[in-house]
């Protein structure tokens, strides 16, 4: 790799601390590197000068070329502002500042040439163009220019520095005018070849300077085709790797424990997706190779009770496994279901989270070590250092997406051998997304949900027409249903959720006032103990509604339950929402989910809320949710924490790319599994650079 690449930005001409700086903090540009990989957002055509007479509100970007007439200062206090009368041969348009006077004053004058660019807006009947960029005509910005002009993304803080778009693109022509600036190609001409792929430094050059649409779309292309490639190669490489191995316990015998289960305490018949799973999940326990599966259902599909007979399998075979959930109240909830399930069966099963108290946790340790316990269900703390096993062969974690590659490695330390790991997901992710994040597990399906399961209608209501919302609650009531009503839970502020929550609550007590009614409360404030009496409460169906905060956005099964309200629904995403209505629509009864609204929607609140009405299929909302929001802010892959930081490519729209890439990638490792193949070297090379940090590459080749 070329040096210059590396060196620091305050390097660049034209930066120096103060803006390294600021580049560092606000846009993670830290070296040339970084600077050169801050792709555009989009960009406007240069060659099009439009008159005045042809502007539009329409249009996003125009150039005009003209004069300023005049200067005028309008306005007083905050309204304060400086205009200028801008006239081509056609028109006036009204140029616009709320900031900067001085400067404009002594940069721009009357009577000069002009470009300038912007926004055309309509205020007062007249068109205005609000903090245009100006050029001087015939002095076009000097050094490396092009036909498309890329525009750039900057925060707030870097524009009020004067690093705005312009400013970005003045340095991008800088950096690619340095003398030594080499970019070394990153793919081997076995791959760029055949797929008439631009080079590396082509791509780059022309991402930020193309002089036609073609150029952004090859130079998009091959950059998006890049990034994928090399996650899906490093992840295969990975799963191989692993298949390859025979290190991995093998459970070969069914025994007492899943038999006498399944002929005495299995409550119902399984679904033939259930069964299916069952079967896949036996045969890579049986194989002697560590099993790492991912297993995706939908909320209330049954995956529950696929963890268990795995876990059995285990016990069985004189094996212990563990259970996690992601918070405490699932895991006391598995605990609790668990045990009722295993009554009788000589499967000993204990909890521990993180407020486990000392002594207990002492004797815990000392049950784990000996091998006397056989399934231990848990959060967290289950797989942390101090946590010792006598023999952990199988790690089931559940509705849980926090777990990267990485993570899963660190499981492989409490054993000799890696133990078998199942990730069950009930959050179904869309296709592009499940070979990113989980691109090296197999995948197993239950696509079926238990029978007798009628599909949750949903409404939608506006706070105007709440009354009528608490009309339908008391029905339901009376014919014996139980009802959640959940308050959004703000990131930024526990207390303002709080407040949400104590507000709302108040208004359901009055409508529904005891005695004939009981509330149960459940929110992030209370203490686990608490919060338990809380829940038993409504589980045991004393309680007629329960007033909560997200906490329960997973794992709590009450069938009766036949109601959710969800409060303020437009600040929930898609899948938020679908996992909340799942936890309705698990008993016979016909169920409902009303999501309240205020009355005015943004265009993206709208849509969401359509989409919940018009599906209750988990992986269509899925494929929405990423279709509306892009990967970045799907649930999942924010806490994913794993290398995951796409620069370019968007899973919602470059799935073909990705599967591009992803049947190259096969082909490369089916022919050099270990890319020992000198022309191959280069993809090793940048595995390292890409991933090295990730997880000791060593440990794996
Ligand atoms: P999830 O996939 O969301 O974790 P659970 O395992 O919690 O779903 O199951 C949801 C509910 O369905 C539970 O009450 C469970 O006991 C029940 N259940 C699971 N499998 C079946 C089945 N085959 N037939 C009937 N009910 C089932
Ligand atoms: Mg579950």
């Amino acid at each position: 790799m070329s040096e210059l690449l590396d060196s620091e930005i305050k390097f660049l001409p034209g930066v120096g601390p103060k803006r390294a700086e600021l580049l560092g903090a606000e846009a993670d540009i830290h070296t040339f590197r970084d600077l050169i990989y801050y792709f555009p957002y989009r960009y406007i055509d240069k060659t099009r000068i439009y008159k005045v007479r042809e502007l539009d509100t329409d249009m996003q970007y125009v150039q005009v070329k003209g004069k300023i007439l005049r200067f005028t200062a309008e306005g007083v206090g905050k309204g304060r502002r400086l205009t200028a009368d801008f006239c081509d041969e056609t028109g006036i348009v009204k140029l616009v500042w709320f900031k900067g006077h001085k400067w404009v004053l002594n940069s721009y004058k009357p009577g000069k040439e002009y470009i300038i660019f912007g926004k055309p807006t309509i205020f007062s009947g007249a068109f205005n163009i609000v903090h245009p960029e100006i050029e001087e005509a015939g002095k076009r910005e000097t050094g490396v220019s092009s036909a498309l002009e890329a525009q750039y993304n900057t925060s707030e803080k870097m524009k009020s520095h004067f690093l705005h778009s312009k400013a970005i693109r003045k340095l991008m022509s800088k950096a690619f005018s340095m003398p030594g600036l080499r970019f070394t190609e990153t793919l081997p001409s076995s791959v760029t070849e055949p797929m008439k792929l631009m080079s590396l430094s082509d791509a780059l050059f022309r991402i930020h300077f193309p002089d036609t649409n073609n150029d952004i779309d090859n130079a998009r292309f091959r950059l998006k085709f890049e990034e994928l490639f090399y996650i899906q190669l490093n992840l295969l490489r990975y799963k191989n790797n692993r298949t390859k191995s025979t290190h991995g316990f093998l459970f070969p015998v069914v025994g007492e424990r899943l038999n006498s289960f399944y002929a005495n305490n299995l409550p119902f018949e399984l679904t033939g997706a259930q069964k299916r799973v069952v079967r896949e999940i036996r045969a890579d326990l049986g194989s002697g190779r560590q099993m790492n599966r991912l297993l995706q259902g939908d909320v209330g599909s049954g995956k529950t009770m696929v963890a268990l007979m795995s876990m059995l399998i285990a016990a069985d075979n004189g094996f212990q496994s563990c259970l996690m959930a992601p918070t405490e109240v699932l895991a006391i909830q598995h605990f609790n279901s668990i045990s009722k399930f295993v009554k009788g069966i000589d499967a000993k099963v204990a909890l521990l989270t993180g407020s486990t108290k000392k002594s207990e946790r002492t004797r815990l340790e000392q049950g784990l070590l000996d091998g006397s316990i056989d399934i231990l269900i848990g959060t967290h703390a289950l797989i942390e250092e101090n946590v010792q096993y006598k023999n952990l062969g199988l790690v089931i974690i559940d509705e849980q997406h926090r777990f990267g590659v990485a993570q899963r490695a660190k499981l492989w330390q409490k054993s000799d051998y890696p133990p078998h790991v199942l990730v069950m997901t009930a959050t179904p992710i869309p296709r592009t997304l499940a070979m990113t994040l989980y691109g090296d597990l197999d995948v197993s399906v239950i696509d079926e949900m238990p029978p007798g399961r009628k599909p949750v209608k949903t409404m939608t209501f506006t706070d105007a027409e709440r009354e009528k919302v608490f009309g339908f609650m008391r029905r339901q009531i009376e014919d014996g249903r139980q009802i959640y009503v959940v308050y959004p839970l703000i990131k930024e502020s526990e207390s303002l959720s709080y407040k949400d929550l104590e507000d709302g609550l108040e208004s359901i007590a009055r409508a529904f006032p005891p005695p004939q009614y009981c509330i149960s409360v459940v929110h992030g404030r209370m203490s686990p103990k608490d919060k338990e009496i809380s829940m038993n409460l409504f589980r045991r169906g004393q309680a007629h509604i329960m007033v909560a905060t997200t906490v329960i956005e997973v794992g709590v099964d009450v069938p009766n339950a036949s109601v959710m309200v969800i409060e303020s629904a437009e600040r929930f995403g898609l899948s938020q929402l679908h996992q909340l209505r799942g936890r309705v629509g698990r008993g016979a009864d016909q169920s409902y989910c009303i999501l309240m609204t205020s009355h005015k929607l943004s265009a993206d609140a709208a849509e969401r809320v359509n989409t919940m009405i018009a599906t209750t299929d988990g992986f269509e909302i899925a494929e929405a949710d990423l279709r509306m929001r892009g990967p970045g802010d799907l649930e999942g892959t924010q806490q994913s924490g794993m290398a995951f930081d796409l620069k370019i490519s968007d899973l919602g729209k470059d799935g073909q790319i990705l599967n591009l890439a992803r049947s190259r990638a096969t082909e490369i490792l089916s022919d050099d599994p270990e890319l020992s193949n000198p022309a191959n070297r280069i993809l090793k090379v940048n595995l390292k650079r890409l991933f090295g940090k990730k997880y000791s590459w060593s440990e794996i080749s």
